[in-house]
């Protein structure tokens, strides 16, 4: 800007100065044009008078070098000249200014020489005798005088241009400086020149808007940060070479990154064949998913491709853990298979049993017996239903649940009477060792964790053994501990009892009755109450269940 108001400064001080100059010019030959004139007409009137009283002796004595005089006769004949000899001066009857003064008794011409270098101007007068007295004086031409003028004219210019191109300089600084310190942030506060003032306004609305979009994108930013930050899933933006654009916290949680991998290749997360392929696929424009095996857990990846203009620009990837849902399903079609098989033994020997009877083979003493074992095994499948049952309700969430306040004394008193008959077979004796201890819970679930381990304690004790339920509250903790004198658990089947029909050594079991379910149920049941089960048992000695409930 500053060059170009001081170009446009420079080139109209030129203009102006060179215009002037030209006029300076053309009013200065004017003048000296007329000063010239003037001075001849004087010259003229001065020296008419002294040849009409001395003739023209009297210009013959005269001593003039600047004008030229000619003295004429009336004729034409050059009668005097001062810078030429007269006789030798062709007849001047036909010059302008002759003719005009003989004729009107002043005559006036300009006359250029051959060159055009200069012009001569011409006075004549006539005199009383009929002569003519031409006075003549020559003036520099307007290029002759410009010849001579130019070098000082041209230094004049120059000086002039430099003086004008100082001044501009400074001018235009001066001009632009406020221009130059304007603060945009705050385009209200400026005073500058009101040229600049509708510019300025359209500055501060614009301002505002882009503070208030900004504003808004930083919310939306902050919003979007919140949902991904807190997402369980793991969440990973790429574009369509793989390159990793952005990332929640979770994403390189499931792939074990300490640090954020932005900028770096999707492939540096996994480098599995399922993995590339799912990327591929999603690069192509499809969506796709697969599961991947990462530290021993399952995780779904499910890819979604973004388009720009109908092309694939990148990719949104989800990655879940999925492990839980893997293992329930894979437990669950076991137990199908399980269950399936158990039920099978049972109906196997109704069925066999029963065929021997219709078919006659068993004698009339012996049909007791054998009624007996088809009601022992229908008993086993009845439990076996309903354990099964059981276990589907609780793995579906399906019983409603009431938490309440539950007297435990009461409630292991009630168990171990009901047990009764059972403990008697075996001669067991059962003690509840309890002070009166409340506890808020959920009944059903609590008296079946309670029944399923005073029922096994009795079943797997010897003739003559001992049950001893025991409640106390510690550390804001309810224990409930279950001893008894019975078989014990080798160290090797330990770990899994609580698996669903997992029964130690089944040859010696099957003396004992059972589903391979009950432990199944308590460690799901105590898992539902917040707590935590513990098993202690050593072989010929005796098994110790330990059930650590919260308070509330
Ligand atoms: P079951 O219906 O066979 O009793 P459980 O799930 O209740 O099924 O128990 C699984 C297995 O754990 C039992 O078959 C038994 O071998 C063993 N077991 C459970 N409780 C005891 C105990 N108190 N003493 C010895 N063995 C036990």
């Amino acid at each position: 800007m500053v060059k170009k108001i001081f170009n446009s400064a420079v080139m109209v001080a030129s203009i102006v100065l060179a215009v002037g100059l030209a006029a300076v010019f053309g009013i200065l030959y004017n003048y000296f044009g007329n000063q010239i004139t003037t001075e001849i007409k004087k010259e003229a009137v001065y020296l008419k008078q002294a040849v009409e009283m001395h003739g023209v002796e009297y210009l013959e004595n005269l001593d003039e070098e600047d004008s030229r005089i000619t003295y004429i006769a009336g004729d034409g004949t050059v009668l005097y000249d001062n810078q030429a000899e007269a006789e030798s001066m062709g007849n001047h009857a036909d010059r302008e200014e002759v003719q005009e003064a003989l004729s009107r008794g002043i005559g006036k011409a300009e006359r250029m020489s051959d060159t055009l270098a200069k012009k001569t101007i011409y006075y004549a007068l006539r005199l009383e005798d009929g002569t003519v007295l031409r006075i003549s004086s020559t003036q520099d031409s307007v290029l002759a005088l410009l010849a001579q003028l130019l070098l000082p004219a041209f230094w004049v210019l120059v000086l002039m241009v430099g003086l004008a191109g100082a001044i501009s300089l400074r001018m235009s600084k001066k001009v632009v400086e406020p221009l130059n310190n304007l603060d945009l942030e705050h385009p209200e506060d400026n005073i500058v020149y009101e040229e600049v003032e509708p510019l300025l306004s359209k500055i501060y609305k614009q301002n505002k808007q882009i503070r208030l979009q900004l504003e808004d994108a930083k919310q939306q930013q902050q919003e979007f940060q919140i949902i991904t930050e807190n997402m369980q899933e793991g969440l990973l933006v790429i574009d369509k070479y793989t390159k990793i654009l952005s990332g929640n916290g979770s994403v390189w949680k499931i792939f074990g990154q300490e640090s954020e991998q932005c900028g770096e290749s999707a492939y540096s997360l996994n480098r599995s064949e399922e993995f590339r392929r799912l990327l591929e696929e999603g690069l192509s424009g499809k969506n796709s998913h697969i599961l991947l095996t990462i530290n021993e857990k399952r995780i779904q990846g499910i890819i979604n491709p973004v388009f720009r203009e109908e092309t694939v620009v990148g990719a949104v990837v989800l990655f879940m853990n999925v492990t839980e849902q893997v293992e329930r399903e894979k437990l669950r079609r076991e137990f199908s298979a399980n269950v399936s098989h158990e039920l099978k033994t049972p109906l196997t020997s109704i069925s066999g049993y029963a065929e021997i009877i219709q078919k006659g083979y068993v004698k009339n003493e012996d049909i007791q017996e054998f009624v007996s074992k088809i009601y022992k095994e229908a008993q086993r499948l009845i439990c076996l239903v309903e354990d099964t049952i059981r276990i589907s309700q609780l793995d579906e969430d399906e019983v409603p649940y009431t938490w309440e306040y539950v007297d435990l004394q009461v409630m292991a008193r009630n168990i171990a009477a009901s047990l009764k008959e059972k403990a008697a077979q075996k001669n067991v004796r059962v003690f509840v060792d309890s002070d009166r201890t409340i506890c808020y819970t959920v009944r059903q679930v609590l008296e079946e964790v309670l029944f399923n381990l005073c029922e096994n304690a009795i079943k797997y004790n010897k003739e003559d053994g001992v049950v001893s339920i025991k409640i106390e509250e510690r550390d804001k903790q309810m224990k409930i501990t279950v001893q008894d004198t019975g078989i014990g658990i080798p160290k090797a089947d330990q770990e899994r009892v609580f698996e669903r029909f997992y029964r130690v050594d089944k040859s010696h079991c099957s003396e004992v009755s059972g589903t391979g379910l009950g432990l199944s149920i308590v460690k799901h049941g105590v898992s539902y109450l917040g707590g935590e089960i513990q098993l202690a048992s050593e072989e010929g000695k005796g098994t110790t269940m330990t059930v650590s409930l919260p308070q509330k």
